[in-house]
């Protein structure tokens, strides 16, 4: 089979993906060998492949959206998300917390992932796909839509309330149709005029620079940049006992800031940290209810280096998708 093997991580600029003939993969018990329909590319590809994530093997295979049709079945279709498994036996498994497990293992950066025309998953982590979502528009949902949908969760949304987005990247513009159809009030502080004009044709009810805060104190807010200067803008227009939630693997720095008039009145602060597939599995379901389609451009397997420069260079119009 095709596949962008990475056998020695460097900048994306020098190509470093190389594609290759490899052998298919053969399945061993409890997984399942699919063949990839299409395959998203997301920021931590580009930290894998540049070295930024250190190296666990030889050689890897990246991506972890995988959209992909079972190996001898009737078309039954799968998603993969960065999650490929968890041990089940370490106590946050065992609480129902597998996106806090211990001992994860990691779509395209512990085990291949979908850069490829083939891709052997653990059976209990491939999501059955709702038949109302295409393959192209589902891939980029498996990644920056699912952990975007469970950074709601984590702030606890409810319908109709008033959340608050700051920065509105990948994650952030999955998010807002669904805040939509929770009936909720949006507001969206965003440095960068493209995206507040994205924020605003896709109906948010504010839309403002960074600097600017939402009229009305929200009641739940969600910070998408690695930024702690973000995070306390976001507990600045925070009503009491609201929660933030960072969406961010890495912050710069979380700033010193006022007790009394920032997080006092029982306001919360938690981070995100990966899904699970529960998050996939409803999320997906109401993405298909609610007809969530993310702009694609898609690039030819062979392009996955391409991909990843251009998404380095902020030159892709929506989400990147690999096709083999
Ligand atoms: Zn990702
Ligand atoms: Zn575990």
């Amino acid at each position: 089979m095709k596949a962008a093997a990475l056998i020695r991580p460097a900048s994306i600029a020098s190509r470093p993906l190389e594609i290759r003939d490899l052998p298919i993969p053969t399945p061993a018990p409890g997984q399942v060998l699919l063949r990839v329909l299409a395959c998203g590319v997301c920021r931590t590809d580009l930290h894998i492949v540049e070295g930024e994530l250190k190296p666990l093997r030889d050689r890897v295979i990246p991506g972890h959206q995988i959209v992909g049709e079972e190996v001898g079945s009737n078309g039954s279709r799968f998603g993969v998300t960065w999650m490929a498994g968890v041990d089940g036996t370490c106590q946050f498994c065992r609480r129902g917390e597998e996106n806090l497990c211990d001992s994860p293992v990691f779509t395209g950066y512990t085990v291949d992932g979908g850069y490829a025309e083939f891709a052997v998953v653990r059976s209990d982590f491939a999501i059955p796909l709702p038949a109302g979502l295409g393959d192209l528009e589902t891939a980029p949902l498996l990644c920056a839509g699912v952990i975007g949908f469970r950074s709601l969760r984590v702030a606890c949304v409810q319908r109709g309330e008033r959340v608050g987005l700051f920065g509105f990247g990948a994650s952030a513009h999955l998010a807002l149709p669904v805040l939509r159809a929770w009936g909720c009030h949006v507001s969206v502080s965003t440095r960068g005029a493209s995206h507040r004009k994205l924020a605003e044709s896709l109906g948010a009810d504010w839309v403002g620079t960074e600097r600017e805060r939402p009229p009305i104190p929200v009641d739940r807010a969600i910070t998408f940049a690695p930024s702690g200067d973000v995070v306390v803008a976001a507990l600045s227009s925070l009503r009491k006992g609201g929660v933030v939630a960072i969406n961010a693997i890495h912050l710069d720095r979380i700033p010193e800031f006022d007790y009394d008039s920032l997080l006092w009145g029982e306001r919360q602060i938690r981070s995100v940290t990966n899904v699970t597939r529960a998050d996939a599995r409803d999320f997906l379901e109401l993405a298909s209810e609610i007809g969530l389609r993310p702009k694609v451009t898609v690039f030819r397997l062979e392009q996955a280096n391409e991909a990843l420069l251009a998404l380095k260079n902020d030159a892709i119009d929506g989400a990147a998708v690999l096709v083999p």
